[in-house]
């Protein structure tokens, strides 16, 4: 049996998604939207099933996904990666990051992540044997202390797994920050592993993609997925892209993980990167209004509220209210108001769950009518 050291056991969004469907909450726990993406897109997938795209695809994936991920690149950051040699299809973002910590490191090996972090990263880092190191985000505005990132650096750093945006804080990085990552990692000659899920989801500034910045490149693999930007989290289609002998390494690897993924859906979301650019406009000034909806009820309902830059999350803090534990709340909020969230805690290790003790996380990605009902039901715990 596996120890929940790497922390494994059951994930917190299968806890949460079972909690409120048993009882019947809003779920604002796990991070899915409640409407589908762009029926162009699901036309594309029926058709491409009609015509008997049904059997594996090429392992790497197939050919028109690839050059669409190189042309998305190109559009919208001048980043240029052959579709051949550079582009890697995988089965969500879950698996690229998990292919790509399984080719990159060995038992013994640093990985660091900002804290608090994405689930499956300490899963995952512990399923390949090495030591999770973390550098912490710190509340109001969830940016490193720059100092703290630089000591969190050893000889030992073979990875850096950077996640920006950022969940579960929403937080953004700005350019220096990411600098500051590439210099460290090039001085510890470390590699990067950069999840962009939430790269078309932002509320400010548009998203710097840490593969564009000076000296990066050679260094870095960007992995990003269709689940976020074109709202189909369930076709599980994702990629990664970097320098051709790291992606070589991670398609040894995803090889034996699930060989190839899903062949009808590539071709679907291979004319969803081609939607034109109001499509991606318009997906993130209908989220930042969800965000502001969302923001308002759980502001009126006497939360903490730190309204994040980008993707689908807004973290509360609940100490205004009396209440000091996010994880025993989130386990009794369904059958308490009707609500379910995630708790910050279990995204950190235990000095960050004690720093992150008040703090819960709630997603927006959801019609705004049912935003509005799950805060006046959160306001009733005041
Ligand atoms: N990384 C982050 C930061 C996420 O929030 C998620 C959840 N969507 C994933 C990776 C996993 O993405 P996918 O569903 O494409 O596997
Ligand atoms: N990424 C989603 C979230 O953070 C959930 C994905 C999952 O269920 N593993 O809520």
């Amino acid at each position: 049996l596996l120890s929940p050291d790497g922390g494994l056991g059951v994930t917190i969004f299968e806890e949460m998604t079972t909690l409120a469907v048993s009882t019947g909450a809003i779920n604002l726990g796990q991070g899915f939207p409640d409407e589908d993406g762009p029926s162009e897109i699901k036309a594309a997938a029926q058709a491409a099933i009609a015509s008997g795209a049904n059997q594996y695809a090429p392992g790497q994936g197939v050919p028109a996904l690839r050059e669409a991920i190189a042309a998305h690149q190109k559009r919208f950051y001048g980043l240029d990666p052959n579709p051949d040699t550079e582009v890697l299809v995988t089965t969500g973002a879950t698996e690229a990051i998990a292919a790509a910590l399984l080719a990159f490191v060995q038992p013994g090996d640093e990985v660091l992540t900002f804290e608090p972090f994405y689930d499956s990263y300490g899963a995952i880092i512990g399923l390949a044997g090495a030591k999770h190191v973390t550098a912490p985000l710190l509340a109001p505005d969830f940016m490193p202390d720059l100092n703290a990132l630089e000591n969190a650096f050893s000889s030992r750093t073979k990875v850096v797994l950077l996640n920006n945006p950022h969940n579960p804080t929403g937080a953004v990085f700005p350019r220096h920050v990411l600098a500051k990552v590439v210099e460290l990692a090039a001085k510890y000659d470390a590699m990067i592993v950069s999840d962009e899920v939430y790269e078309h989801l932002t509320f400010g500034p548009a998203h710097i993609p840490v593969a564009s910045l000076p000296g990066a490149a050679a260094r870095t693999i960007t992995i990003s997925s269709a689940g976020k930007t074109f709202s189909f989290t369930g076709w599980k289609i994702g990629w990664l892209s970097g320098p051709e002998h790291l992606v070589a390494a991670v398609r040894t690897v995803k090889q034996f993980l699930t060989y190839s993924s899903g062949t009808p859906f590539q071709s679907a979301i291979a004319v969803g990167l081609a939607l034109p650019d109001d499509f991606y406009t318009g997906i993130a000034t209908t989220l930042q209004h969800k965000r502001d909806i969302l923001a308002a009820g759980l502001r009126a309902a006497g939360f903490g509220v730190y309204s994040p830059s980008g993707t689908y999350f807004i973290n509360v803090d609940t100490a205004p209210l009396g209440i000091c534990d996010s994880v025993d709340l989130a386990r009794r909020l369904p059958g308490l108001v009707g609500v379910a969230a995630i708790p910050v805690p279990v995204f950190c290790h235990p000095e960050g769950a004690e720093r992150t003790r008040s703090l819960l996380r709630f997603a927006f990605c959801k019609k705004t009518g049912v935003l509005e009902e799950a805060a006046e039901r959160l306001a009733t715990l005041k």
